[in-house]
């Protein structure tokens, strides 16, 4: 097994070397001034990259699954309503914690590779006259089936009926690849992680949250401890933790933080955006289709590509690995066996896309599909050179 190769699963993702090096750092006492020049610019940096102004940031040593639990356990109480679509495994799983803390999950079912249906969220939020429903929960971009939603649509359903429940998005595959604004669309708990836009090892729940989810924290009665904002916000007065920070991987956000400003975080969608065409031109050329079923659908930060009926999607991920030691994505849950994943976010560039693109070629012709070595590479040279 070769480490030369990069990584194409949809997180964790390429780590840059520079940034590498930030995490590895000499033990700092993060008692000592030091660590006030870590924490307080990654928390400035991550703001900025939320498009946030007004919300406080909160970073937990986790993942972001922590994040999803940071969210519901500092503002909501047991029976309480939210609502939620299940529209790809992330989502189903942020939907089965709510239900483990005891909360009551109204569940919109949806088929996987569409989107969060705002118009339906739109009527049940009107006809929820009581204000029952206390937070919606938003998957911004399905990692399992590829599936980018809008969330300016969710708020906007929500403004229609002028509902007040919260709404709080994941972000863990869009945020630091695809645009975010937290607040501009009203999110009132953000999350996300390390691996995957920030380029970093895994290890941290980045989380934000608004005046009204902060408004929200004393009333909430879900138990927590670990996850509590408020020791965090009383840490952070102090440029401390309420326990020991993970200061390495702070040095690594705060870097990181600043590679994706100074690139310009339009730069940075824009270059997602033509990455993600060039392998969708591919997919194509292999006369193959993606699971998001419409284009406005279409991910940037990964492709769940459809194989043909009756053969398993999964042999193409553990044939690249065993033969060629490169990694993509398998299909999870509904979507087992029928799809693969190529992830295409964080550090990435268009030369290395192609030979993402090349070795997935090179797994379906060993396989016996019916793909032509090459075209899904030209298909995607062509828009890199008309692109770049
Ligand atoms: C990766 C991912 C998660 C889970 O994050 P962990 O860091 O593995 O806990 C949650 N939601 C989405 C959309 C993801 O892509």
């Amino acid at each position: 097994m070769t480490t030369q190769n990069p990584i194409f699963i949809p997180g964790p993702t390429n780590m840059p070397e520079i940034l590498r090096r930030a995490v590895d750092m000499p033990t700092m006492d993060h008692r000592s001034a030091g660590f006030e020049g870590i924490l307080q610019p990654a928390l400035a940096g991550v703001k900025q990259v939320l498009k946030t102004t007004t919300g406080e940031v909160f970073i937990f040593p986790s993942t972001g699954s922590g994040g999803w639990e940071t969210a519901i356990s500092n503002t909501l109480s047991a029976g309480d309503k939210v609502l939620a679509a299940n529209n790809g495994m992330f989502s189903q799983k942020w939907i089965d914690m709510c239900q483990r803390h005891g909360l009551d999950v109204e569940v919109v079912a949806v088929p996987w590779g569409e989107g969060i249906p705002a118009a339906r969220f739109g009527e049940i939020l009107a006809a929820d006259k009581k204000h029952e429903i206390k937070v919606v929960l938003a998957t911004h971009n399905e990692t399992a089936t590829g599936v980018i939603s809008d969330i300016a649509a969710v708020r906007a359903a929500l403004n229609a009926s002028n509902h007040p429940a919260m709404l709080f998005v994941d972000g863990v595959s869009s945020i630091g690849s695809m645009d975010f604004r937290m607040d501009e669309w009203g999110v009132d708990v953000a999350i996300t992680g390390s691996q995957k836009g920030f380029m970093l090892p895994v290890g941290l729940a980045i989380t934000a949250f608004s005046p009204k989810a902060m408004a929200a924290l004393d009333a909430a009665t879900l138990p927590r401890w670990f996850f509590d904002v408020r020791d965090m916000r009383d840490g952070y007065k102090v440029n401390g933790y309420p326990y020991t920070p993970p200061v390495g991987m702070l040095n690594g956000l705060k870097l990181s933080t600043e590679m994706l400003l100074d690139e310009g975080l339009g730069n940075v969608f824009a270059r997602h955006a033509r990455i993600a065409e060039g392998v969708r031109k591919a997919v194509s050329a292999w006369g193959m289709e993606l699971c998001a079923v419409s284009p406005d659908l279409y991910s940037n930060s990964v492709s769940a590509i459809k194989t043909p009926a009756g053969f398993d999607a999964n042999t193409i991920v553990t044939h690249a690995s065993d033969k060629y030691s490169v990694s993509f994505g398998g299909g999870l849950g509904d979507v087992a066996g029928k799809v693969f994943r190529i992830g295409h976010l964080g550090s990435l560039t268009d030369v290395m896309a192609l030979s993402g693109i090349a070795t997935a070629e090179m797994s379906m012709v060993d396989l016996g599909l019916d793909v032509t070595l090459g075209s899904g590479v030209a298909a995607a040279q062509a828009h890199f050179c008309a692109t770049a």
